[in-house]
């Protein structure tokens, strides 16, 4: 997977993405960031890269000119167009259904804006996509740019070293992750459940696919409503919301039901 990253701000990359499972992919070959300066492509001869709006108002707006000739320099080597995504908070707000689609990828191009962002015009001509992170503004492209590269090279074959890692994980199923725990076994007089260390993993399948329908229902219910549950999880489901009724607790996220 290659991303190439149109930024101007190309040391904010580095330690981030240099940095645990990312850097290593892209040690291993695996992912490809490129990162690309745009003020390299600036033709003033300060290397700006922004101007005043059009019409008046607060900011600056990043100039179509030196972002059309960075992603140029990408597009002109090549014999397909990639696909462009604009990092903006009005964009469509980034899902786990959308990292599986944008994975399936071999090729992505990112711009992220700053200031007012980034002329309209820039958006018309090379723009595919136009992506969020969240409904809130930040100061520039270069963090939900990361938190994408991130999201999506996990799902990239030969990022993580199994794939239950991210298949079993919030979101890819709908369903929230079931609580998880390591050693030791009791810490400040909490003890991890037993069915964990029974070695019975039927049941620890079980109790884990209960944690996951009792703890989407309580937290999330938008998801909850999307699910299609067997005959097994409504049963689940039942026995587990009980238990959280009785009082008798489902892992230290109890005080979330509001059933
Ligand atoms: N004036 C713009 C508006 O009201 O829609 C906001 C511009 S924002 C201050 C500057 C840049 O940060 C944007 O061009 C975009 O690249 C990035 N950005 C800010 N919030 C974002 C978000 N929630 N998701 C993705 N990108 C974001």
């Amino acid at each position: 997977m290659i991303f190439d990253v149109l930024t101007i701000f190309p040391g904010m990359f580095s330690t981030v993405l240099g940095e645990s499972i990312i850097g290593k992919a892209q040690e291993k070959g695996v992912i490809k960031v490129n990162i690309i300066n745009i003020r390299d492509y600036s033709k003033d001869k300060h290397k700006k890269t922004d101007d005043y709006p059009y019409g008046g108002g607060p900011g600056m707006v990043m100039m179509a000119q030196p972002i059309y000739d960075a992603y140029m320099s990408i597009r002109g080597k090549l014999d397909y167009k990639p696909y462009l995504i604009y990092m903006s908070p009005q964009g469509r707000v980034l899902n786990q259904d959308k990292v599986r689609e944008i994975a399936r990828l071999e090729h992505i191009v990112i711009l992220c804006g700053h200031y007012e962002g980034v002329d309209e015009r820039i958006i018309e001509e090379i723009v595919d996509e136009e992506i969020s992170i969240g409904d809130y503004v930040l100061t520039g492209g270069e963090l939900p740019a990361m938190v994408l590269i991130d999201a999506i090279s996990r799902m990239v074959p030969g990022v993580l070293p199994r794939e239950e890692a991210y298949t079993e994980e919030s979101h890819f199923h709908g369903l929230l992750e079931y609580p998880q725990y390591t050693r030791p076994e009791c810490f400040m007089g909490r003890k991890v459940p037993d069915i964990l260390t029974s070695g019975h993993h039927a049941n620890i399948t079980k109790w884990r696919r209960q944690q996951s329908l009792v703890k989407t229902f309580c937290r999330r219910p938008d998801m909850f409503e999307k699910l299609e549950l067997s005959e097994e999880d409504k049963r689940l489901l039942e026995e587990g919301l009980k238990c959280l009724k009785e009082g008798k607790g489902m892992g230290g996220w109890r005080d979330d039901f509001h059933g």
